[in-house]
């Protein structure tokens, strides 16, 4: 089992740091506690098979106890190879973690006009949101990074005219379910070492919308930016709690200017 060639003492220094970096935000937005029921939303990228893996890691390693549970997405449109899922199988069969295949269409009934990645992840999360109502979990954890909550509070800032991003916790309908991102501390960089060194089974759809994902698109500038300074998607995450609030006395004049 992957779970018992990585104890504790046995750990290298890279998966280490992985893990205390994704530790450190699930305590600091106290995102997981004892008792706690999670549902993984797996999109069969690094990100969400590395969370899968140090969620399963820490389950075993603290003194708290959390269950696991896995939900894959599979577009009818775009069928997961029998390879790759099998491969997805064994690894969270691996980590102890009960996972479900769920086949649905990729456009939302209401769906009308172009299609794009942000209609697709909306659509993404509404399946999840119905998954955990069904297994009845109020906690959703997906596998965004620094790198993802830097790029989106950019978009927003720079092409929608607002600063908001994807918050570590974040609560949905009045409370009754919450989506959290363990790797909210974590730089992609890590992510993408822990990924290819143990060799984990992602897999990419040949989806042709793909060129409608924006966070490609901003990519470059946050790391021309980071030739500044090395820490820009730490501060950019840090500015969400540093904003001054002299400021907000104006906040009717943004609709305006953007009108
Ligand atoms: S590339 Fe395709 S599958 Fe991926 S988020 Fe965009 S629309 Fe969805």
């Amino acid at each position: 089992m992957i779970t018992d060639r990585y104890t504790s003492p046995a750990c290298p220094p890279w998966l280490m740091r992985f893990l205390k970096q994704t530790g450190l935000g699930i305590n600091k937005f106290g995102m997981i506690k004892n008792g706690d029921s999670v549902l993984l939303g797996i999109s069969g990228g690094k990100d969400s098979l590395s969370l899968a893996l140090a969620l399963s890691l820490r389950r075993k390693w603290l003194p708290i106890s959390y269950t696991l549970r896995a939900a894959i997405v599979e577009w009818k449109q775009f069928p997961i190879k029998p390879a790759d899922k099998n491969a997805i199988s064994c690894f969270l069969a691996e980590l102890d973690i009960d996972h479900d295949f769920l086949v649905r269409d990729m456009f939302p009934a209401s769906f009308r006009g172009k299609f794009n990645c942000y209609l697709c992840s909306r659509n993404r999360k509404r399946i999840l949101f119905e998954e955990a109502d069904r297994l009845d979990i109020k906690k959703i954890a997906l596998g965004h990074h620094l790198d993802d909550i830097a790029e989106t509070t950019l978009i927003n800032l720079c092409l929608r005219g607002n600063f908001s991003t994807m918050m570590p916790v974040q609560s949905f309908f009045k409370g009754k379910v919450f989506i959290v991102r363990p790797l909210c501390m974590v730089r992609e960089s890590t992510v993408s070492l822990v990924a290819s060194r143990l060799s984990l089974p992602c897999y990419a759809l040949a989806c042709p919308h793909h060129e409608t994902n924006l966070r490609l698109r901003i990519k470059p500038y946050i790391k021309e930016l980071s030739r500044i300074d090395p820490r820009v998607r730490e501060h950019i995450f840090a500015a969400h709690w540093n904003i001054n609030g002299e400021y907000s006395d104006y906040a009717n004049i943004a609709h305006e200017i953007l009108e």
